[in-house]
């Protein structure tokens, strides 16, 4: 029972976080830890902690921890009633697609994606219209409204195989810019952004030997890494590896070592011995490998957090569990609807 007494919640903290968390936020965390444990105990509720999670939340109150589908996943086999989502709301919406029984809560109404944000239901149906009969395939990072106009989802570590297995030449891949050229280059399709009036196409947008349509919606976080600061790392450390996640540029990409989803670039860093490693994705994730793997060089590139993760703090989830808040419903067609297309994808993986 290591999280049994305030003292022993942060002897466990401080052995995880004492080169990462200073002393002070470590104690007084390590209170609200115990407090989220015990309620968390009282309610009969699971916690779930994105890999983006903050260094002192990600290391004490989740039950478990990854990314946002496989959480969704293990939530759903359990037989606790709630769930809280230590996420942002399209990944709490996901559990709730999976497990409509259950009551899931998100700590921070305000805990929102910019990439997830790019598109709407009616977005995909005015596409649908403009290429009839092609495939629709979705990254997960999307709302439920979205996932319901899909034929099938996707995961980073999986689009390129979620993209093969449709044995179709044409495919809508959404919404992300960045992963559909990844994956455009990976599968080797020629691919297009369509916009909405014709007459502004460029002459390889009216080409139609085109394979893959995308989108042009972003992660506000992986945008901002460029090749030139992989340059400038590699000029003052040759020997760094460089992991980048997929929602990156190509050229970002095409830099790097290694290209992963979250939990991907997590196992990268545990199964390989690298002098030193640079995570071109949310801070957080750096420090938490480095919290578990502490003989690993970690170098610190970023300081930019996602705003959107940053929402979610000790405090808040301890406020969720109090108050039951916040909680995140979808309405039942459109839940059976965004089910499919999740189901679909876990067939085919
Ligand atoms: S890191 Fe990017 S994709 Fe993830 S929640 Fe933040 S903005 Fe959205």
């Amino acid at each position: 029972m290591e999280y049994a007494t305030v003292e022993s919640t942060y002897d466990m903290m401080h052995a995880a976080l004492k080169d990462v968390v200073p002393e002070f936020e470590l104690r007084y965390k390590a209170e609200l830890a115990f407090e989220i444990n015990q309620l968390k105990e009282k309610i009969g509720a699971v916690i779930l902690g994105h890999n983006y999670m903050e260094p002192a939340l990600y290391h004490s109150v989740p039950d478990f921890k990854g990314d946002s589908l496989e959480l969704s996943r293990r939530a759903a086999d359990t037989d606790k009633g709630t769930i809280v989502f230590c996420g942002v709301r399209f990944m709490a919406e996901t559990a709730k697609i999976l497990s409509p029984e259950k009551t899931v809560l998100i700590p921070s109404a305000r805990a929102g994606c910019s990439l997830a944000a790019s598109i709407t239901g009616e977005d995909v149906r005015e596409l649908k219209k403009q290429y009839p009969g092609v495939p629709v395939v979705t990254y997960i990072n999307c709302y439920a409204d979205v996932k319901a106009e899909t034929d099938i989802c996707c995961t980073s570590s999986n689009a390129a195989a979620v993209v093969e297995s449709l044995n179709s030449d044409t495919v809508i891949f959404l919404p992300d810019e960045y992963l559909a050229q990844n994956v455009a280059r990976e599968t080797g399709r020629h691919i297009i952004f369509p916009v909405k009036d014709p007459r502004q196409a460029s002459p390889e947008e009216t080409n139609l030997q085109y394979t893959m349509i995308g989108w042009r919606g972003r992660c506000e976080v992986h945008e901002k890494f460029t090749v030139e600061d992989i340059t400038n790392v590699r000029k003052q450390f040759p020997d760094v590896v460089v992991l980048a996640h997929p929602e990156c540029s190509p050229e970002v990409v095409e830099a790097s070592d290694y290209s992963g989803s979250t939990s991907a670039m997590i196992k990268f860093v545990k199964d390989t011995k690298a002098p030193r490693y640079l995570l071109l994705t949310e801070c957080s994730m750096g420090d938490n490998i480095i919290a578990e793997n502490p003989e690993k060089d970690m170098l610190r590139l970023c300081s930019v957090r996602c705003p959107h993760m940053n929402e979610i703090t000790l405090e808040q989830t301890r406020d969720a569990l109090k108050f039951n808040r916040y909680e995140v419903d979808v309405p039942e067609e459109i839940r059976v609807k965004a089910k499919r297309a999740v189901d679909r994808m876990i067939q085919i993986s």
